[in-house]
């Protein structure tokens, strides 16, 4: 008895003490999230550092003026839901949005017509298949499948209320501006390379017409489309629209409100499951972090009321994804326990 009690009074809260101490350094993977300055400093110059020799993949040259963005440019940031911003590397390179943008025109679809619209008139179902596939356009004949393969990205940019092309597009441009907290511009030298070589778009646009599931002229929406892709950000640009989402849908740096809570989750989702296109399995089971990529070469990735991680790498996959950027957020998600599926957080 008397033994017992020496044991619980000093040496079983020495054990206790030496187990915690043993454990600490493991429990940032189990517990939140950390946003500690010089964790994320550190970290996305790591990422950086990582991955900035990889020579995987080749830039885009379906969009005759995407082959000649310089390969080798690559930058990665953070920015948290606070407004704290860490880069390395060519942040401050304006490069075109292509596919990113999709979701931010799914968000301003959803505040015009709320998200039961995006669902109605659109659809959310990844399909698995490359982002301009005319197959998953046709095989689904109710929707155009969703707003962040090409058939529903069209059919989103023909959703927004406007009497005039130009009044639909400035629009689109005006919202991403709120997201980004920037006058953000149209790169036209890529807007007007991909305008002369974009028939399979168009093909999508009258796929979409003859089966009513396009809500303005087809060629009109494909060409709004096609100008909104054009839109050039930079990496750290795009990490504010990240952040904005992380925030809950105010830009953390202007304070603006820009999307509605209530439709952050639904961006995030749609993100989520077809953000990678038919890479959006892996990416879910690799990096577990809602994201959108595009062709040329940003990706933006949420994790969801604490940060946006981006990364700009013109370099991409066959699935149309950055490979350097892929690898950066993977890496930093993987650091942080970012995972939104992981049970700890
Ligand atoms: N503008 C490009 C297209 O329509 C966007 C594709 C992408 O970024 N994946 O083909």
């Amino acid at each position: 008895m008397a033994k017992l009690t020496r044991f619980g009074r000093t040496i079983l809260p020495g054990m206790l003490i030496i187990a915690f101490v043993l454990v600490a350094p493991f429990r940032a993977t189990g517990g939140e999230v950390s946003t500690d300055p010089a964790t994320l400093k550190r970290l996305v110059s790591e990422a950086y550092n990582k991955f900035k020799d990889l020579k995987e993949g080749k830039p885009a040259d379906y969009i005759p003026e995407l082959a000649k963005v310089p390969p080798d440019l690559f930058g990665v940031v953070i920015v948290t839901a606070k407004g704290e911003i860490y880069t390395a590397g060519d942040v401050d390179h304006a490069f075109s949005i292509q596919s990113v943008s999709k979701p931010f025109t799914a968000a301003l679809v959803m505040q015009e017509q709320g998200s039961q619209s995006i669902l109605e008139k659109i659809g959310v179902e990844p399909t698995g298949l490359k982002f301009n596939s005319i197959l998953a356009t046709q095989i689904l004949p109710q929707v155009s499948v969703n707003p962040l393969v090409n058939s529903g990205a069209i059919a989103a940019v023909s959703m927004v209320k406007a009497k005039t092309a130009a009044e639909r597009f400035n629009k689109i441009l005006d919202f991403e501006d709120r997201l980004a907290g920037a006058k953000l511009k149209v790169i036209e030298d890529v807007y007007k390379s991909e305008a002369a070589t974009n028939q399979r778009n168009r093909a999508h646009g009258y796929i979409l017409f003859v089966s009513d599931r396009i809500y303005s002229d087809p060629m009109e929406a494909v060409d709004v489309y096609t100008r909104q892709c054009a839109i050039g950000v930079t990496a750290k640009q795009l990490a504010v629209m990240g952040a904005t989402l992380a925030n809950n849908g105010v830009n953390p740096i202007t304070k603006a409100r820009v999307i509605d809570a209530r439709h952050v989750p639904k961006v995030l989702a749609l993100m989520m499951m077809a953000g990678f296109y038919n890479e959006s399995g892996l990416w879910a089971y690799t990096a577990g972090l809602p994201a959108k990529t595009g062709v040329g070469g940003g990706i933006v990735a949420v994790v969801p009321g604490k940060m946006s991680i981006v990364g700009f790498s013109p370099r991409v996959n066959d699935a149309g994804n950055s490979v350097r950027s892929a690898k950066a957020i993977e890496y930093i998600a993987e650091q942080l326990g970012a995972n939104v599926f992981g049970s700890g957080r």
